[in-house]
Order: structure tokens, then C-alpha cells, then sequence
């Protein structure tokens, strides 16, 4: 799929989702998830803000932030609390978890379906009830290990 039919497809969801909750739809709010499907790489409302300035020099940082909140609670965005992270938003809705590098804070999406369908431990149900799960992996990425393989020569 290419990418401005990707978009075009985002958007009308966008429109469809906004216009079930009744929320007005504003030139700035359009902008803004333009921006974050964009990006597939985690963005943070800052990089989104950064971004955005260029086309878009009026737009406020608090903006940013009220607009992806409204966008993560109908739904079109997940918020991710990764460890140690600022406020990172997920398009990729896809049940994954997280790769995140140490070096360069880069953010990968893993997929593991063996976990996600293997039984919980016993005994679950005295710690409370489970609504998801998701898994952070911390390490080096590749392209940091492949860095660090060319500095030694
Ligand atoms: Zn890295
Ligand atoms: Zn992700």
C-alpha cells in the first residue's frame, strides 16, 4: 500500500471516528494526526510538535499534547509508558510489544505470538485480573551494534 492512500484511508477513519463522538474536527487537529502517521517510529508530542512548527508556526505545544490525548482516547493512538520514556504514541495498534535501544532510545516494534497466546502463570487471579500484556525489551539495536562493529576495525 502506498503511502498517500495509506493516509487518505487514515484520515477518512479519522473523520468517521470524530464525527461518532462529536468531535469537531479542526484544520490544526488534521495537521497533527497527518504528522503522527507519518512518523512510525513512537513519536513523542515533542518530535510531533518539532515537526509540525515547519508547516504549522502557530500551533502550541499544549496543543500537541490535549490533541493526542483526545486521539488516544477514541482509540487512533495507543500511549505508551515505556520505562525510563517520556509519553511515546503508538499508531501500530496491532497487539506487539518494545525493543528499546539504550544507545540511540530508538523504539521497535517486536511481535510474539507464542506469548501472546501462552496461558498465564497459576494463580494469576490472586494478583488481580489481567487486561493486557506487553513486553519492553531493553538492549542495542542493530544499527547501533553495527556501528559499534565498524568503530573496532
Ligand atoms: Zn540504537
Ligand atoms: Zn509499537
Amino acid at each position: 500500500m502506498d503511502n498517500a492512500k495509506f493516509t487518505k484511508q487514515q484520515i477518512e477513519k479519522l473523520k468517521k471516528v470524530c464525527w461518532e463522538f462529536g468531535i469537531k474536527l479542526t484544520h490544526q487537529r488534521i495537521e497533527i494526526f497527518k504528522e503522527l502517521m507519518a512518523e512510525n517510529n513512537h513519536p513523542s508530542a515533542e518530535t510531533i510538535y518539532r515537526r509540525l512548527r515547519r508547516r504549522l508556526p502557530t500551533v502550541a505545544l499544549d496543543t500537541v499534547y490535549r490533541t493526542l490525548a483526545t486521539f488516544d482516547e477514541l482509540g487512533l493512538v495507543k500511549k505508551l509508558h515505556l520505562m525510563n520514556e517520556r509519553t511515546l504514541f503508538d499508531t501500530n495498534l496491532k497487539v506487539h510489544h518494545h525493543f528499546i535501544c539504550n544507545r540511540c532510545k530508538k523504539v521497535e516494534d517486536v511481535y510474539w505470538q507464542g506469548f501472546d497466546d501462552c496461558n498465564l502463570p497459576e494463580r494469576m487471579d490472586v494478583v488481580g485480573l489481567v487486561e493486557s500484556r506487553h513486553l519492553e525489551f531493553h538492549g542495542v539495536c542493530r544499527s547501533c551494534l553495527d556501528v559499534a562493529g565498524k568503530d573496532k576495525t
